[in-house]
């Protein structure tokens, strides 16, 4: 294979899991970030590492519950009014996806690439001697009673259509395996091959300490934008000057579309932004991760605490947290878990780069030959990192793909 000279602009966890498995190719590999590696949205999520993961947000009857949602100041999902104008195109094709075929191709995207998440992540953490950050003993999504479970069927069907294996678990079963669960939870579904990562900020870090271990070099510098030529771009503009580039991947999170616009792809990608708090001393342990659908959040057992982490809110990018949202979170966690201590709790708000059909942008740039993107994972980032990284390298060393890449194609909208 002939080796090239790449910049990936992005520390997060798909730029250094891309610069991971393009170094181990043997390609020069720079990566450039205005933060040190695993700082912004790849520092604070759920952990949750779910291969079956394939069901998009924009699901079929969406429309009918963002008014209820919206109308709950405290809610699962929030739009900050000033800002509809702005979000009215993305939300449009969001809703746009629900469609019922839609969502069964999305679904299938999802599946084909996050059912890889733990076989592409073993070679990186073994490399970086960080393999006691994976657990992979599944995680269990909690109910209030059947009804509940039942408004979500779609979604389970979809699931257990695409091979994931789910087992019922009643009252009794589920107190039993999780005795520390309090609150009105009266079932749980079981998922077998899922599970989660300790410290996600530290998967990060780590990987990205071995990749300059392994020869790869990684520049603290802000990207103010790119240098294009005929034939793709030839430099970045950086606050510490011009740094010229023969290959270039975008893997800049919620902050990817300024540059894939400016080379001509105009994806529609929006900051959805999320929070955590994190509990740092709970005083028990929690056996896995529990999804709590109703609340569209997860509890996970992360190394520094016990963190609970969901929301959606559509503010812009750059507005303040409103850490009210992180408030109702640490709520639903002292009701599931009476007692627990908030002293120490720390609070956390990330901007997840979402596109419209839950589905990551994984390709070549439309215009440029040198350029390629790997962004947009939304809620599942963490997830599809080491995934999408070991696509890029087959991608951009001219391997065949192990997988379709039709789904994630930058110009489908
Ligand atoms: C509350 C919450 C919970 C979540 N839970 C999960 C979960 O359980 N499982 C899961 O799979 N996913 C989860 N996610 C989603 C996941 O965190 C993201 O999809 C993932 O972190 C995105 O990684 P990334 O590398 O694309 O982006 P980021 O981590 O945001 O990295 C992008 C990088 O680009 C850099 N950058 C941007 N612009 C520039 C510029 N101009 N110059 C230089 N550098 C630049 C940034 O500094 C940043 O370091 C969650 C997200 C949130 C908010």
């Amino acid at each position: 294979m002939q080796t090239r000279n790449i910049t990936i602009i992005g520390a997060g966890i798909v730029g250094i899991a891309t610069a991971s498995y393009l170094r181990r190719d043997g390609h020069a590999v720079t990566v450039v970030d205005q933060r040190p590696p695993g700082e912004y949205c790849s520092f604070g999520n759920a952990g949750i590492l779910s291969p079956g993961s394939c069901v998009p947000i924009s699901m079929p009857g969406i429309l009918g519950q963002v008014p209820g949602y919206l109308l709950d100041p405290l809610g699962p999902l929030a739009l900050r009014w000033s800002y509809l104008p702005k979000a009215v195109p993305w939300l449009l094709r969001f809703v746009a996806a629900a469609e019922r075929k839609r969502v069964e191709r999305i679904a299938d995207g999802l599946r084909a690439l996050l059912s890889q998440t733990f076989e592409a992540y073993a070679p990186l953490v073994k490399n970086a001697g960080v393999e006691d950050l994976i657990h992979r003993s599944g995680y269990i999504a909690v109910y209030s009673d059947s009804k509940a479970y039942e408004a979500d069927a779609l979604g389970w069907k979809l699931r257990r259509d695409r091979g994931v294996v789910i087992d019922e678990l009643d009252a009794e079963e589920l107190r039993r395996r999780v005795p520390q669960l309090k609150g009105d939870f009266r079932m749980g579904l079981f998922l077998h091959d899922h599970g989660w990562c300790a410290n996600p900020e530290r998967l990060t870090k780590s990987l990205a300490a071995q990749f300059e271990r392994d020869g790869g070099r990684i520049l603290q510098r802000s990207v103010l934008g790119i240098d294009v030529g005929p034939d793709g771009p030839r430099a970045l503009r950086t606050d510490a000057g011009d740094l010229p580039v023969e290959t270039l991947v975008i893997c800049a999170g919620s902050h990817s579309n300024e540059f894939s616009a400016a080379l001509g792809d105009a994806v529609p990608l929006e900051a959805e932004r999320g929070y955590h708090v994190t509990f740092s001393d709970p005083r028990f342990e929690l056996p896995m991760p529990l999804m709590v659908p109703e609340h569209k959040c997860f509890v996970t057992p992360m190394e520094m605490g016990l963190r609970i982490a969901g929301q959606s809110e559509f503010a812009g990018i750059d507005a303040a947290p409103d850490y009210r949202r992180a408030d109702r979170l640490a709520t639903l966690m002292q009701r599931m878990f009476p007692g627990i201590s908030r002293v120490d709790a720390t609070q956390w708000m990330g901007r997840r780069p979402s596109m419209p059909d839950s589905t990551p942008v994984i390709g070549r740039a439309t215009r440029y030959a040198n350029t390629y993107y790997a962004f947009g994972h939304g809620h599942v980032g963490l997830c599809g990192g080491a995934p999408t990284g070991r696509l890029m390298a087959d991608l951009i060393g001219g391997r065949p793909s192990q997988i379709d890449l039709a789904p994630y194609r930058p110009d489908r909208f």
